[in-house]
């Protein structure tokens, strides 16, 4: 059961071929076997999860109806709130902080009969590209140990990928979902900006971040999104708007859809094995019906300056909250209110995320404002522009969704500039607000899986899955990779 879809999963769990816990425990076995290599969990709530499983089980026994996930194992990423358990978005500053409610996102898959298995380790607050921010530990690449898995959302990616939970969900800001989906292998969808809840996320740049799925096919990212998606009131910033059944998207095929190549995208320092990957998989796409043709995207080399302003400044006003009164961590030798915030906030926070409070900060000071957060938000309307114009041709933008395949540990960890580079086929379509996925498109000689990013306007999802999946159909990627890599 740790290969199966999860869709297949939920269907047998529900008519019985199998137990909600008997599938926990296959997962709670593979996590005995991979995690000492891996570190994909930060936790794995073993307790609660079998209380869960049993629930289900006893709900079937009762003859009531199961949900759509009936005894799915999902990892959840540590920066979205499970009740009752500590969750620290992989920052020291928030160890010991239990949560008092679920996200929303938790809430909707656990109505929906899911389990939840674990927290995924994740860079500090989302801030990083491999997951090596984590206060807590490295995350591996399952593909190869000496690797990253990306980031910041590598604990779900490596998760999903080893087959330690069905499905996971990740956040992504500028890139944290899609481009650990490319390193690892699985399907991962950042939905529009304001598709998913976020209420219960604990936030890095509001304008930007979202939730969405990790799978291992684009039919249980799809069933994933169908759960999660659509307007809640604790969340203002949720579109009303209905939520499709994503799952009748995926058979429509690609005859005649319009499918644009971003020239832009294809540039200098993109890696020739990723660039080929990616263009095979758009003449694949050409093959089964799509009309392929060249975009452009003129501002697209300035997305990454611009993030690094937007970002960092909405990052600075975010984080104040984490003062060591209210939430987590207290410093123990402070004996004035302005030493606790000094001393809390400097034994609390990372590196880099006190780069990016600096950054961030300076960018909104008086003086400084117009000149960089203002002209960033202009530089923000001219890239949602470019988006806009090019899907006045196309339906799908098609493009890799990192420069490379995943790199080696410690390879980009004292050089942020490299490390923000990662993201620079990633960050314009966050910066734009429309949906975007990445999905396994091949692999280097080396053996690490390649993704290729496919972007659609806002609320498009279903053509973005319907894309992806008639792709799958003809390339599937099932094969886990085996315990012995690692
Ligand atoms: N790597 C980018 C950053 O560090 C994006 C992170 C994310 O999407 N959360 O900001």
């Amino acid at each position: 059961m740790t290969t199966v879809s999860t869709a297949a999963l939920a269907r047998d769990v529900a008519s019985g071929n199998v137990s909600a816990e008997e599938v926990l425990q296959e997962h709670l076995v593979r996590i005995r076997a991979w995690e000492p290599k891996l570190g994909a969990y930060l936790r794995v709530l073993e307790p609660e999860a079998v209380a869960q499983a049993r629930a289900i089980d006893a709900k079937r026994g009762r003859g009531e109806k199961l949900g759509r996930l009936a005894g799915v194992p999902v990892a959840v990423k540590d920066n979205m709130l499970v009740r009752g358990v500590e969750t620290t978005a992989g920052s020291r500053i928030l160890q010991g902080h239990v949560a008092a409610y679920d996200a929303t996102v938790v809430r909707r898959m656990l109505d929906e009969d899911a389990v939840i298995l674990g927290q995924t380790n994740m860079d500090e607050f989302a801030m990083g590209s491999s997951t090596e921010n984590s206060a807590f530990q490295v995350t591996h690449n399952p593909w190869d140990a000496d690797c990253v898995p990306g980031g910041s959302s590598g604990g779900s990616a490596a998760a999903v990928c080893a087959g330690l939970c069905s499905l996971a969900l990740g956040s992504d800001t500028g890139g944290s979902i899609r481009q650990p989906a490319s390193f690892c292998g699985v399907v991962g969808l950042k939905p529009t900006y304001g598709r998913i809840s976020r209420h219960g996320l604990i936030a890095f740049a509001s304008s930007l971040d979202q939730i969405g799925p990790l799978a291992r096919s684009v039919e249980d990212a799809a069933l994933a999104l169908s759960v999660i998606a659509g307007p809640d009131p604790m969340d203002s910033t949720c579109a009303i708007m209905p939520v499709p059944d994503y799952l009748n998207e995926l058979e429509a095929g690609v005859k005649g859809l319009r499918v644009g190549l971003p020239k832009e995208y294809f540039v200098a320092g993109l890696d020739p094995e990723v660039e080929a990957a990616v263009r095979a998989a758009v003449a694949t796409l050409g093959s089964l019906g799509a009309e392929v043709r060249e975009v452009s995207l003129p501002h697209t080399r300035y997305a990454v300056s611009a993030y690094y302003i937007l970002a960092p400044s909405e990052a600075s006003s975010n984080l104040a909250r984490f003062d060591g009164v209210r939430y987590g961590r207290r410093s123990a030798r402070a004996r004035t209110l302005e030493e606790l915030y000094e001393l809390s906030r400097g034994e609390g926070f990372g590196p880099e995320v006190k780069r990016r409070i600096m950054l961030g900060t300076y960018a909104l000071s008086a003086g400084y404002y117009d000149a960089y957060y203002g002209k960033a938000q202009r530089v923000r309307t001219l890239i949602k522009g470019d988006f806009s114009a090019a899907f006045q041709q196309v339906d799908v933008i098609a493009a890799p969704a990192a420069p490379t395949a995943a790199f080696r540990l410690g390879e980009k960890s004292s050089d942020p500039v490299a490390m923000y580079l990662s993201d620079v086929f990633t960050i314009p379509s966050s910066m734009a607000g429309n949906a975007s996925l990445s999905l396994p498109c091949g692999r280097t000689k080396g053996g690490l899986p390649i993704g290729l990013q496919l972007i659609a306007d806002s609320f498009c999802e279903g053509t973005l899955l319907r894309a992806a999946a008639a792709y799958e159909r003809v390339n599937p990627w099932s094969a886990l990779p085996e315990p012995t890599r690692a």
